[in-house]
């Protein structure tokens, strides 16, 4: 249980419903900052306005999996009003008080450390990025029937890294029935794709390899589809980069050139949201009751 603890939760999507949920059942008491617009009510769980919340009873800040923007803004579906978090905000809190956010940027990570707070990535967590793969995944498959008009059996699929997106990405591609590459720079990871039963080639070797790609999918946070690969690609190619933004694609050339390149955050919010909300909401409640159970000695 999570009795006596005092936690608030600051904007997110329907995701958070889930957290919020499963934080209210474990006994936690919330301050909920940017939801003013939710209709549902949670018992333990008050709506409260960034500056109505007392944050030096606050022992977490759980944010939305973007966390902040590069100013400090923080997504609120549920509101109008703008939510700022600040260092000034984070310096309010007694010194045990953790941020739990999905991802950071040098924004988030900058107020947490000039405020000395510990910041928690839960995205990455082996066990949360690879659960989370399969909604990504469900989403992509989405993308890739909205924007074709060809099946995904049978088509050219190119899949760029493989970690534990593009892992989750090359093998149920392959299962659809696609001819599935997969680009990677390690010989790990070239080996373990030979393994998997589908094509690796090099990255430095991508330009060679997009000729016949019908949908490219990139998972690597670096630009990588450049304008030099785009304009190697048949004119009918689907770039979908799931890279976290600003992906990894050359979007103004691919816009001039007229392939169609499509980035796409956020998709176990956008697919599943309850599914993708239980799986922070599993991770979150064991992490906070391990974090209590420690600070208890
Ligand atoms: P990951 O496990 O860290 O995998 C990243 C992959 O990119 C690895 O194969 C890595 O290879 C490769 N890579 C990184 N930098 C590279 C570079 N400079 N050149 C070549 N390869 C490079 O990450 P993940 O969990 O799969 O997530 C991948 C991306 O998807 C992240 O940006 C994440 O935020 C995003 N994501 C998006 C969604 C969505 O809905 N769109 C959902 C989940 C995650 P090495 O091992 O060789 O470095």
């Amino acid at each position: 249980m999570l009795t006596g603890l005092h936690l608030a939760v600051i904007g997110g999507d329907a995701r958070q419903l889930e957290i919020i949920r499963r934080l209210t059942e474990l006994d936690a008491k919330l301050s909920l900052i940017g939801f003013e617009q939710l209709d549902h009510a949670f018992t333990g769980a008050v709506k409260e306005k960034m500056d109505e919340v007392d944050f030096s009873n606050i022992d977490a800040i759980i944010l939305p999996v973007a966390g902040t923007s590069l100013d400090g803004q923080v997504d609120t579906i549920f509101s109008n009003e703008k939510v700022y978090l600040s260092k000034e905000i984070l310096l309010e809190t007694p010194a045990h008080c953790t941020v739990y956010s999905g991802i950071t940027n040098s924004y988030l990570s900058g107020i947490t450390k000039k405020a000395d707070r510990r910041l928690v990535q839960l995205f990455q967590r082996d066990d949360v990025a690879i659960y989370n793969s399969i909604p990504t995944v469900e989403g992509t498959i989405m993308m890739a029937i909205q924007h074709t008009d060809f099946t995904i059996h049978g088509s050219n699929v190119l899949v760029l890294g493989l970690g534990r997106v593009g892992m989750t990405v090359a093998r149920t591609f392959d299962a659809l029935g696609a001819h599935v590459k997969v680009g990677a720079r390690k010989t790990e990871h070239i080996a373990r794709i030979t393994e998997m039963s589908l094509t690796p080639f090099h990255l430095k070797n991508l330009e060679e390899h997009v000729k016949d790609v019908d949908i490219c999918i990139n998972t690597i946070p670096h630009m990588i589809v450049t304008a030099s690969v785009i304009s190697k690609m048949p004119s009918h190619t689907l770039v979908i980069d799931l890279a976290s933004k600003p992906g990894g694609t050359d979007f103004r050339y691919a816009e001039k050139r007229g392939i169609k390149a499509l980035l796409a955050p956020s998709l176990p919010g956008i697919v599943a949201p309850r599914t993708a909300g239980q799986i922070l909401a599993n991770v979150l409640s064991r992490v906070l009751k391990e974090d209590l159970q420690s600070r208890k000695g």
